[in-house]
């Protein structure tokens, strides 16, 4: 049985207002009407509207006895009102533009919104009373505000909602006047499974990165894979042949695929440590691994059994008209992938799909 259902509400990364990053997920095994976590909120309420006019069906989940029972489909406004948490990686608009627009209208139970606490921290300068009115707060005291800015510890498992907890690590999201800016990549556990999915916020090759964190995510992800983790959300802002210094903090095809590589060998050495018989696991171990390391026919089909989302591609209309960028962009990344023989399954994330994991 899978362990989680999730909406892809948008996927973009921009300049479409109308799809930007913002997905929707609950236990497999539990009602949406139970309760719903949102991860990103760029777009929300008029982008799902604009969905569930597509496909009215688009939260049924067939076999669950809460959601047979109910008389007709949900609206846009009744999903958002059983949201009760907000999972956000990093504070960009395109990241965070809905929940600050409907913060004073949400509906339902109480709201927490959890993020590392630099995030938090950015997040409250736009609930200022300047950019928007102060909407949230840090005091569970404070009744009358809707929304409750709980930090996520960094490298820990914090429990977000009945049975799914939250691991946060920090990423490099390019460079600013302030410095290395930081995002972050979410292992979201399903506690009764141990199954688990990884969510990139935006990133920034390690390659490129003055700050590279991404090699310790794909450390914490090998050992997980393909049984307890086999769905990745990753972003791939542009298209091949972006130069380096124009990537702003985001991620190429080119670029992407040495990550997945980057991943794969610590999934090959992962393997290797496991199948030595434990007599010989100390310095043995040590010398062998000097001796071999891991060449690009050790990473044939390593990451077998693994699915990748493509996600935050940037739409160019005028470069593809007939094919939306993600299209193109998922193709690339898929040929590099196959060129590599990785063995993984690159996937569009489009707006309006439904995924188990
Ligand atoms: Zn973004
Ligand atoms: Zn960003």
């Amino acid at each position: 049985m899978p362990s989680f259902s999730l909406v892809i509400v948008g996927s973009g990364g921009g300049p479409d207002e109308t799809n930007l990053s913002a997905y929707l997920f609950k236990p497999f095994d539990s009602a949406w009407e139970d309760g719903i976590l949102a991860l990103e909120a760029g777009s929300g309420q008029g982008a799902l509207a604009q969905l569930l006019r597509q496909n009215p069906q688009l939260f049924d989940s067939p076999g669950l006895a809460s959601s047979s029972t109910r008389s007709k489909p949900f609206t846009s406004a009744e999903i958002y009102s059983l949201v009760t948490a907000f999972l956000i990686t990093h504070a960009h608009l395109d990241h965070i533009n809905s929940l600050v627009i409907s913060a004073g209208s949400l509906k339902g139970t109480r709201k927490r919104i959890y993020a590392s606490k630099q995030i938090l921290q950015d997040l409250e300068t736009i609930f200022s009373d300047r950019i928007w009115p102060n909407l949230a707060s840090w005091d569970e005291g404070d009744e009358e505000f809707k929304l409750l800015y709980t930090t996520l510890q960094q490298s820990h498992y914090d429990v977000v909602y009945p049975s799914v907890s939250v691991c946060c690590m920090p990423l490099s999201h390019g460079h600013n006047s302030g410095g290395c800016y930081e995002s972050s990549a979410f292992f979201v556990r399903h506690d009764a499974s141990s199954c688990e999915f990884l969510f990139f916020g935006d990133v920034e090759p390690d390659k490129v990165s003055s700050r590279p964190r991404t090699l310790h995510v794909w450390r914490a992800a090998a050992p997980k894979i393909p049984h307890k983790l086999s769905t990745i959300f990753i972003e791939c802002s542009w298209p091949c042949g972006r130069k380096d210094d124009a990537l702003y903090g985001h991620l190429s095809p080119e670029h992407l695929v040495d990550e997945l590589c980057a991943l794969a060998v610590e999934v090959v050495n992962h393997r290797r440590g496991q199948t030595t018989p434990p007599v010989a696991r100390t310095r043995p171990l040590r010398k062998r691994q000097k001796k071999n390391p891991v060449t690009p026919d050790d990473l044939l089909n390593s990451l077998h059994g693994l699915r990748v989302y493509i996600i935050h591609c940037k739409d160019n209309g005028d470069a593809h008209p007939d094919k939306p960028m993600r299209h193109v962009i998922t193709e690339q990344v898929n040929a590099l992938v196959a060129k590599r023989g990785l063995g993984a399954r690159v996937l569009v994330a489009e707006p309006g799909m439904s995924v188990e994991i």
